[in-house]
């Protein structure tokens, strides 16, 4: 299997549809921001530097997040294939992505990008709660994907909480961020032919059909 990147902007889904990848083709799923938040819990300079960039919407410095991922693709379980949700976020990240690639001797693979309205995304924002045991992620402004008792999760039991950055402020910071810096990542992986646009604006079950697909006629 080729690896994927997901481009998508905050609360699109690319974390959920990533998971679902992971699991239907037994693909790591690498999300640049899991990282640096298990980074940000630490108690050191270094934490505490990323959970203030977290929780404003900023980017954080490219150098801290190459050696991040980095050692987390140089790991044996990424040798087949993997998710990457989260990274490359500008044209810069984008050519150091192709030199990190060309060290570990693996392929850039597809890119695909999920579309979604902004205001859509608005509401997704403020009502997502996230398992902090199993990773799982809920909206409780839609019923289809509340959880069935409040703040617990259904899969697990776990205890469900909202990342500090899930705030109209900072999903606007987030938002305009992408916009502003995706436009050359798509032009530069359109050129390279690799670039599949996927419409988000549905349920996660037909979605991720729409990822299927795509995935099964390029393999
Ligand atoms: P995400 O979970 O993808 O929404 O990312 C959450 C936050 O982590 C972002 O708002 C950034 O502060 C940081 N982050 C994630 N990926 C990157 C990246 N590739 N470069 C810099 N910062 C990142």
């Amino acid at each position: 299997m080729k690896n994927i990147i997901f481009i998508a902007p905050p609360a699109a889904g690319k974390g959920t549809q990533s998971s679902i990848i992971e699991k239907k083709y037994n693909l790591p799923h690498i999300s640049t921001g899991d990282i640096l938040r298990d980074e940000a819990k630490k108690d050191s300079e270094l934490g505490r530097y990323i959970s203030e960039v977290l929780d404003n919407g900023e980017l954080v410095k490219n150098e801290i997040t190459y050696e991040l991922l980095t050692n987390r693709l140089s790991q044996s379980d990424c040798k087949n294939g993997y998710v990457l949700d989260g990274f490359p976020r500008n044209i810069e990240q984008a050519y150091k992505y192709d030199e990190i690639l060309k060290d570990l001797n693996q392929e850039l693979g597809y890119v695909l990008k999920l579309d979604i309205p902004q205001e859509v995304l608005e509401k997704r924002i403020t009502g997502r709660r996230i398992c902090e045991d199993c990773g799982t992620v809920y909206n409780i402004n839609s019923i289809n994907e509340k959880p069935q008792t409040e703040s617990i999760c259904d899969k697990c039991g776990g205890r469900l909480y909202q990342r500090n950055d899930d705030n109209i402020t900072s999903f606007k910071n987030r938002y305009d961020l992408y916009i502003e810096k995706t436009k050359p990542l798509l032009d530069y992986y359109t050129e390279k032919g690799i670039l599949y646009v996927i419409n988000g604006d549905a349920s996660v079950e037909e979605v991720a059909e729409r990822i299927d697909k795509v995935l099964k006629e390029g393999m």
